[in-house]
């Protein structure tokens, strides 16, 4: 073989899929909350059960945090982030270094963290370990290369003077994430703040907080100074709405849903006015015109609204099919839906795992019966799987109209909503008429088409012929009420940057 990895015949190298084991009776060590580099029990002595959605098994218990937690936890942050602190004056280049530290410690550990957050969250092995931890390396190394290219700019202005703009860190950011993607969304959260030489205190989700406190014993290997990543387990109510409010915290970053986003950003608004970035719910529009290529919009769109077990805020969860079309979309729907592996996340063969929690099932189930109370046609699933406790059949209704709650509710499960559309025109109203604006996806082969959706629909993220096809380099977030802020990409560092104008008076004039 050639050093280019081509063979001498000049054909490419045929890879063998690689496929990684998960680990079994993997032991669950890091269970306390983690500040200043240091593991703590909660102040209050409480601890709360963490359970596996797909075995209902209990796995361990975590300290339970609380505000007081929360206290020393920005405490430490705060003496972290003062500008004579060792994080603070450390070269930006070897911030960026030691980001990229943790990224090949991450990767070292990744079958590890694979195999955590299957436990924790119900979701496919090979789906975190391909999907979930190749996203959060991906993120880390992105920002790592950010760390030293952060720079403001100089800009002519009037008079004798000279302006000059520094990009500063904001000081102590929280972070609050959710359960559906445990560890990428508290990388795209601590990346972006880390690169900009803030402070983080990150509460994991309740249900999910084992990979994000099993970063904290990564963080202390890379060699982070202490104080600059604090993990403060805990319940919403509680921890999430003592950083929320918090005098000390000058921003946080939430993802969750519209009504909780709504708290914090009211209690940001009620204490010191920090900072807020909120990237919440969705209701996708996902439209497949009658010129597509039917056998990929067939798999994205379905792809789209149950991957995860459908459990993601850009759930492709309003597939408008154009009417031509639109009865073979639904037979080749249901052909692909029969395909679906539903069972034991760490099989390899597994598409679809459990649904998180009880409640969440249950939300689910009643959304699916509303779906046929409300006359939409069940073509496909529609149960639980008899004796299986959280595991909800791939499901698909055809005949969704616009009115129905299956057509404007986010469903967080694995339901696919089929709607028949007539024209251009009406499908970009309908796609538009609701209070998110997250994500959409256009199937067409007419480039002309494509981009004249991409420019009308009223949403964060448009994908043409893909769908969820999220980058570290490209921005998200949403329109309307699905957020305020992006996140990713270069839009991100915004977020996480204070901008200083310096103003010069020049006391000598031009000659
Ligand atoms: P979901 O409905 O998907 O469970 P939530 O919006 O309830 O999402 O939760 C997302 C995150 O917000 C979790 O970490 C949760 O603990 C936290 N949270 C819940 N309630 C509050 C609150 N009142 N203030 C701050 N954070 C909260």
């Amino acid at each position: 073989m050639a050093e280019n990895g081509t063979i001498e015949n000049g054909q490419p190298e045929k890879k063998i899929p690689f496929v990684p084991h998960p680990i079994k009776n993997l032991e669950v060590k890091h269970t306390k909350v983690f500040i200043n580099n240091e593991w703590h029990a909660s102040v209050s002595g409480l601890k709360f059960p963490i359970y596996n959605p797909a075995t209902g098994t209990k796995i361990c218990d975590v300290e339970e945090a609380d505000k007081a937690d929360v206290d020393k936890a920005v405490e430490a942050a705060k003496s972290a982030n003062l500008r004579s602190s060792p994080w603070r004056k450390m070269d930006v280049s070897s911030r960026g270094r030691l980001l990229n530290k943790l990224a090949d410690l991450i990767e070292r550990d990744r079958v590890v963290l694979a195999t955590m957050e299957t436990m924790d969250t119900g979701k496919p092995f090979l789906h975190a370990f391909f999907i979930d931890l190749e996203g959060c390396i991906k993120t880390l190394r992105y920002y790592a290369g950010w760390s030293d290219k952060i720079h403001g700019k100089t800009m002519p202005v009037d008079d004798d003077f000279v302006c000059f703009t520094k990009h500063e860190p904001v000081g102590v950011c929280g972070a609050i994430i959710p359960w559906n993607f445990p560890l990428l969304m508290f990388m795209w959260k601590m990346a972006p703040a880390l690169s900009c030489g803030n402070t983080v205190v990150i509460k994991p989700a309740e249900l999910t907080p084992l990979t994000a406190l099993y970063m904290g014993a990564l963080v202390k290997e890379a060699g982070f100074p202490p104080g600059v990543v604090n993990i403060v387990p805990g319940f919403g109510p509680t921890t999430g709405a003592a950083i929320a409010s918090h005098m000390d915290i000058d921003k946080v970053a939430f993802t969750g849903s519209t009504e909780i986003g709504k708290l914090v950003k009211e209690a940001a608004a009620k204490s010191n006015l920090k900072r807020v970035t909120l990237e919440l719910g969705g209701k996708n529009p996902c439209i497949v015109y009658a010129d597509a290529d039917l056998d990929l919009a067939v798999e994205e769109a379905q792809q789209g609204a149950f991957f995860n077990q459908g459990q993601c805020c850009t759930a492709a969860s309003r597939i408008f099919v154009e009417e031509q079309i639109y009865e073979e979309f639904v037979r080749r729907s249901v052909e692909h839906a029969r395909k679906r592996v539903v069972g034991d996340p760490f099989d390899p063969r597994t598409s679809q795992g459990p649904q998180i929690d009880q409640e969440q099932f249950d939300k689910i189930m009643e959304l699916i019966d509303s779906g046929r109370r409300e006359g939409a046609k069940l073509e496909y699933g529609g149960s639980a799987i008899e004796d299986r406790g959280l595991f909800i059949q791939p499901t698909i209704f055809s005949g969704v109209k616009d009115h129905m709650r299956i057509a404007k509710e986010e469903i967080f499960g694995p339901v696919q909503c089929i709607f028949k559309f007539k024209s251009q025109e009406e499908v970009i109203k309908r796609a538009n008429s609701s209070q998110y604006g997250l994500a959409a996806a256009v199937f067409t082969k007419s480039m002309d088409k494509a981009l004249s959706a991409a420019s009308a629909l009223e949403s964060g993220t448009v994908w043409i012929n893909c769908y969820n096809a999220l980058h570290a380099q490209a921005p998200f977030g949403g329109y309307k009420m699905s957020g305020n802020g992006r996140e990713l990409g270069e839009y991100a560092l915004a977020e996480y940057t204070e901008v200083k104008a310096v103003t010069i008076k020049l006391t000598q004039k031009d000659h």
